[in-house]
């Protein structure tokens, strides 16, 4: 029934395998098992699929060894844990001299002679799993029915029980959530921060966007940029006017022409009231090149507050100091245990869970983690400490840096040499910042010295067209064709409203190839993931286009909300495509970055759901506020404590 079992060390060695008569070999779904989950940190669970087979794995951390057993997918066989938790211990306990004497030596010289035994212990398994009892039903005086009373079940008028009333509150929470989404999401994603900062209920969603952008200002920038950060405005008017994040530059205007007032016809946003320093924000910068995200680390703060006033003790209350502190309990000399690992696993879990990472990532981290730690063997406290916050760090970087990494420039230069253009379509739900992070990412090509040719295939919202316009006459009054060799540096390709996006994309990739456009930008309507004739339509768009890039656009300000969309993105393309090997998402654009001071989860949440790369970081409304993510700094907000 087995595929296949087989013992290797961390390091690589197979000590021992079991090859199953008629299976395939092991050596690529354990290939990829290594690839996929061990080094990508993703070991929250045991189980993992590659093609029709189904392989469980154990990690032993006292002698750095992995189980691995394989079988085909459409099997249950129920006796597999239990088979290899007791190959485990028979192997271990069998070999322990050998792994504990001669270390890595040992295990090269070793001869594992273990068929016997193995054979032995599936037979076990295989026989425990057949004579389980048959379970016997409850009698009703045993089921918990009986101990209701009748008075219990009956629901007096206007008092509901409390599961009920609770399950009710979530319900409404939820459908606040969507129809702020519907229109843009801005709302819901501060509703939800407003609740997590219990300190900050009482200021408004703009103030509390407003200071987290200040934060971010102040943390994200380097030395050298921080003459940036943002001046709080003196006076909040309130009402529908745009919100203006000022970057440094007083006479600042929003870059934001997504609401009918500004992107209207060329009359209602005439050239004339452009402000080139406002849409460059630094003029300091670099021209053409994508700074990382920067990040002031915690222990850098610390520090700072330390030389500031040496007098005041740095002790951290709560968050991972706290949570890291409680480790110094554990016993210096023994192997970790998962009862001495739990408390810390939970904090470190709800830790995660208020910077934004998803519920349930959070909670298969954590797993990750354990499994990683459980049985070392421990030297002294200091090491327990830094071990458990190396392990959780180290699979945070891991996997915010996943196996393929988008090159764009260097793919459009490869497009450049078959002379053709490179196609990048961004698909996101509403209000996401799809039309202006397009719009920096232009910006960002054209310095470069690529020209850019944009596709308005938002056929559906008003005013995404003239958006685009507008973006595309600031663009080129930043790039005129007199400083390019007389070459329009950007263009836009648009029909209107009501038409088939999918036609239009065509059209403007055949306009771009003849033209001799370096890159065409397509942007999509946004949709919500759950509306089946919407993704229908993007399925096609792409399928029939075959961009060389499908990026999703999404806000860092929602945590699960995120995953939920671009999860649901993901199968819609898959379930929608006609194609055989449809075309899924490549990467991520992560959006308003400087909205969310440290809560930087949505990164983690995404990339680990998806395994795709974050290829853009969105921070802010000027052209240049556009960042590649640096894995690092991401990691070091999320520890912050
Ligand atoms: P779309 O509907 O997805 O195309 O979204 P838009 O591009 O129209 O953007 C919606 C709003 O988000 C606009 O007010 C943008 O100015 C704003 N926005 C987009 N990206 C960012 C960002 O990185 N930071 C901030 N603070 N605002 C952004």
């Amino acid at each position: 029934m087995l595929d296949f079992f087989t013992i290797f060390s961390k390091g690589g060695l197979v000590l021992w395998c079991f090859q199953g008569v008629r299976g395939p070999a092991a050596t690529a779904p354990v290939n990829a098992l290594i690839r996929s989950v061990l080094l990508q940190e993703r070991g929250g669970n045991n189980s993992f699929t590659h093609e029709a087979l189904t392989l469980k794995y154990k990690l032993d951390n006292q002698f750095e060894l992995v189980f691995v057993v394989g079988f085909q997918k459409i099997l249950t066989l129920t006796y597999v844990d239990k088979l290899i938790d007791d190959v485990h211990k028979e192997f271990r306990d069998k070999y322990r001299n050998e792994f504990q004497q001669k270390g890595a030596l040992g295990l090269l010289n070793g001869t594992f002679d273990f068929k016997d035994d193995f054979m032995r212990l599936l037979r076990d398994a295989e026989e425990s799993s057949k004579v389980r009892a048959p379970t016997v039903m409850k009698t009703f005086e045993q089921s918990l029915k009986s101990q209701k009373t009748v008075k219990c079940m009956i629901e007096t008028r206007g008092e509901k029980p409390k599961e009920k009333v609770k399950n009710k509150k979530n319900k409404g929470s939820k459908k606040d959530g969507t129809e702020a989404v519907a229109v843009p999401s801005k709302a819901s994603a501060a509703d939800k921060q407003l609740s997590a900062a219990g300190d900050k209920e009482e200021l408004t969603k703009d103030e509390i966007l407003q200071k987290n952008r200040e934060e971010f200002f102040r943390r994200h920038m380097k030395a050298g940029e921080k003459s940036r950060s943002p001046k709080p405005d003196a006076q909040k008017e309130k009402g529908k006017k745009p919100r203006v994040w000022d970057l440094g530059n007083s006479n600042a205007k929003v870059l934001d022409y997504s609401n009918s007032a500004t992107n209207g016809s060329a009359e209602a946003c005439p050239v004339e009231e452009f402000d080139p320093d406002m849409a460059l924000g630094d003029k300091n910068r670099e021209p053409g090149r994508l700074y990382d995200l920067e990040y002031e680390s915690d222990d850098e703060a610390e520090e700072e507050k330390v030389v500031q006033n040496p007098s005041k003790p740095s002790v951290k209350k709560g968050g991972l100091g706290g949570m890291f502190g409680m480790l110094k309990g554990l016993v210096g000399s023994k192997s970790l245990t998962r009862d001495d690992m739990d408390p810390v696993l939970e904090k470190m879990k709800d830790h995660l869970i208020a910077k934004n990472v998803a519920a349930e990532i959070a909670v298969q981290l954590c797993e990750s983690v354990a499994k990683k730690l459980e049985g070392k063997v421990m030297g002294t406290f200091t090491t327990v400490t830094s071990t458990v916050k190396q392990a959780l760090q180290e699979a945070l970087v891991q996997i915010l840096q996943p196996q393929r990494r988008v090159d764009v420039l260097r793919d459009v230069m490869d497009a450049q040499r078959n002379r053709r253009p490179y196609v990048v379509t961004f698909c996101g739900v509403n209000g996401v910042g799809k039309s202006t992070n397009l719009a920096k990412i232009s910006f960002w090509l054209i310095e470069n010295g690529f020209s850019v040719l944009i596709a308005a295939c938002d056929t559906f919202r008003a005013g995404a067209v003239e958006q685009l316009r507008t973006h595309t006459r600031r663009l080129n009054a930043l790039h005129p064709p007199e400083s390019h060799g007389g070459r329009t540096m950007v263009q836009l390709y648009e029909k209107g409203y009501g038409k088939d996006a999918a036609g239009i994309a065509m059209e403007a990739i055949s306009y771009a190839r003849n033209q001799g456009f370096d890159v065409v930008l397509v942007d999509t309507a946004g949709r919500m993931q759950d509306n089946a004739p919407l993704m229908t339509a993007l399925a096609k768009l792409i399928a029939v286009n075959a961009p060389d890039l499908v990026l999703f656009v999404g806000e860092a300000l929602v945590g699960n909300e995120a995953v939920d969309q671009l999860v649901k993105f993901n199968k819609a393309l898959a379930d929608h495509s006609m194609a055989q090997t449809p075309r899924l998402i490549d990467g991520i654009v992560l959006t308003k970055f400087d909205t969310i001071d440290d809560k930087v989860g949505a990164a983690i949440s995404m990339t680990y759901i998806t395994s795709k790369p974050i290829v853009f970081v969105g921070t802010g409304q000027t052209y240049c506020d556009l960042r590649s993510l640096n894995a690092k700094a991401v990691v070091a907000a999320l520890m912050k404590a």
